[in-house]
């Protein structure tokens, strides 16, 4: 199976880029940020302090059920049986799955879900930690990033577009914290494999990112044959 790991921050536009690279290619697209904001929303639901990691850890004891399924090439996500692919969108989601993320407990419960996919299918996964932890077998490992301002900006223009009532300096503080979270945490911190290809998508049209990314993916699958 040919595996791509894209990772980088928040709003580097990873998601759309992925999925317009993966339809491309043929593969399919697997968002592992959306696994770990189910977690977090099992943990809103069940009145869990997210900020708790021995309490999110005691919780995940009861095995929620996280699932992914893909309907028209789109991935969905189900907790316990019900599609929650929109209500873990929203700002509160995002926070929640920055905190569990840094628990270990949390991690190894997605860990094999994510290996299983990988091992099933040609794929683009993006996230934080698939080239360095997930997939380090990838035979394509991309960095992909851009200026916090800019990541900010295209997360707020996202949200307006779903219909919440954001405003632009909560979201590049929100973006800010997550970011420090991320890569400051003690467990699979946000960081490039060594042998990723760092791009940066600032400035860039979206049309543009997805060429870039093409390109590297091809360049990078054509070396290794
Ligand atoms: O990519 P997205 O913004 O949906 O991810 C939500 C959160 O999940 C991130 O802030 C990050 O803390 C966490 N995450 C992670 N490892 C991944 C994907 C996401 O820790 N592979």
């Amino acid at each position: 199976m040919i595996n791509v790991a894209i990772d980088g921050p928040a709003g580097a536009g990873k998601s759309t880029i992925a999925r317009k690279a993966a339809a491309e290619l043929g593969y399919i697209y697997i968002d592992t940020g959306a696994l770990y904001r189910t977690v977090g929303l099992f943990m809103m639901n069940s009145g869990v302090d997210t900020a708790d990691a021995a309490a999110v850890a005691a919780a995940l004891e009861q095995k929620p059920e996280v699932e992914l399924q893909f309907l028209d090439g789109e991935q969905r996500m189900f907790l316990n049986g019900a599609d929650v692919s929109a209500a873990i969108r929203t700002p509160e989601a995002s926070m929640a799955a920055s905190r569990v993320s840094a628990v270990p407990a949390v991690r190894a419960f997605l860990f094999e879900l994510q290996k299983q996919l990988a091992r099933e299918h040609d794929c683009i996964m993006d996230g934080r930690d698939i080239g360095t932890v997930v997939l380090p077998q990838a035979q394509v490992k991309i960095f992909l990033t851009a200026s916090p301002e800019a990541r900010a900006e295209r997360r707020y223009l996202e949200l307006i577009e779903k219909g919440m009532d954001v405003n632009y300096d909560d979201v590049l503080a929100d973006m800010k914290e997550r970011d420090y979270n991320d890569s400051h945490r003690a467990i699979a911190p946000l960081k490039p494999a060594e042998d990723a290809v760092l791009l940066d998508t600032s400035g860039n049209t979206l049309e543009e990112s997805v060429a870039l990314v093409l390109s590297t993916i091809r360049e990078q699958l054509s070396k290794k044959q």
